[in-house]
């Protein structure tokens, strides 16, 4: 019924950012090399996430925005061995359709299959017409929560709504140096990467060349680090003289997935010790390697906060890997 369905968005739509992310992830999942995000009134009023990936055929655009339909799982064999399409449970476009009007153009790579375009509104299929467009797909969700007035009135100012989805659409863009990935709000670039670089080259992109001349690399495998769950530590922390007042440059990832975990934070910023003024936090973007059966992601999936077995070694972990890289550059 539509108002439970109503209240399920809720869940998982909080804000136009998590629109964002949802749409970026399944980009992501269809092996997409470009991919441009365009947010109006910080996504309030439009989000659009389009790529080029494999695209789909008319039947696939039908079935996408069928409730707990997904093409990334076959059964229960799946989530237990661990799911590596970043998406699985197969409602975000329903549920973020039923509290927006949502449209799909979208056309497959393979075959010469015409472009569809699918308005869906208030969780109704209201059209779906042939559409001349390029192969890959194009997601509009245009007045986030129009029939949800309450949930409406949680939002943000455009300034806070637009952070949150600079926030995400930068941490999948350092996460994926090959995915050229462009952010533009209210028709002005904000960052786009070449998707041609490495880690360096994103971090150029998104954060400026200040940012990026003062990257430190770090990179220590598992037999470097001290005993515990982490089998690797890289990525790229800044010089402690380059550095804000925010938590937010703190871009942390385990297996590959944008994550926060307490020990990690911890770790980095005992490496630093008393080189940062306090409340400063230091630009990071760090990769962690870990065991799955080490990693307990339940504490707060929507937040993406993760938890270790053991923290305290992985504090120690971290803290030692951030810290032999300061030291190599004489901090
Ligand atoms: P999930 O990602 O969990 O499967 P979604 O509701 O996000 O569920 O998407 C439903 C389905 O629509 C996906 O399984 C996929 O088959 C298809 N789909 C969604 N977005 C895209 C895209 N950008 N490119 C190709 N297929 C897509
Ligand atoms: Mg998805």
């Amino acid at each position: 019924d539509d108002t439970v369905a109503r209240i399920a968005a809720g869940e998982v739509v909080e804000r136009p950012a998590s629109a964002v992310k949802e749409l970026v992830e399944n980009s992501l999942d269809a092996d997409a090399s470009t991919i441009d995000v365009t947010v109006d009134a910080g996504g309030t009023e439009l989000v659009r996430v389009a790529d080029d990936g494999r695209g789909m055929s008319e039947a696939d655009v039908r079935a996408a925005v069928r409730e707990h339909t997904t093409s990334k799982i076959d059964g229960l064999d799946d989530i237990e061995s661990g799911v590596t399409t970043l998406g699985f449970r197969g409602e975000a476009l329903h549920t973020i359709g039923s509290v927006s009007r949502l449209t799909i153009r979208s056309r497959p790579q393979d075959g010469d299959d015409a472009g569809t375009e699918l308005v869906y509104e208030g969780g109704e299929v209201e059209s779906v017409e042939p559409a001349g467009c390029p192969a890959g797909t194009t997601v509009e969700v245009a007045d986030l929560f129009y029939n949800t007035p309450a949930r409406r009135k949680f939002l943000k100012t455009t300034a806070t709504e637009f952070a949150h989805v600079n926030r995400i659409v930068t941490r999948y863009a350092l996460a994926n140096p090959d995915v050229a990935v462009s952010l533009t709000h209210d028709g002005r670039e904000v960052f786009s990467t070449t998707g041609q670089g490495d880690l360096q080259a994103a971090v150029l992109a998104v954060y400026g060349r200040e940012v990026a001349a003062a990257m430190i690399p770090v990179e220590a495998d598992g037999d470097e680090l001290p005993p515990g769950p982490l089998e690797g530590v890289s990525g790229l922390v800044s010089h402690p003289e380059t550095n804000r007042a925010s938590r937010e440059y703190l871009a942390t990832y385990v297996n590959d997935r944008a994550v926060t975990a307490d020990a990690v934070r911890e770790g980095i910023m005992g490496a630093y010790g008393t080189q940062l003024g306090s409340d400063r936090y230091p630009f990071v973007v760090l990769f962690h390697d870990a065991p799955g059966e080490a990693v307990d992601v339940n504490v707060h999936p929507r937040k993406r906060e993760v938890r270790f077995d053991d923290d305290d070694a992985v504090r120690r972990q971290v803290d030692a890997a951030v810290e032999s890289a300061l030291l190599d550059h004489g901090l």
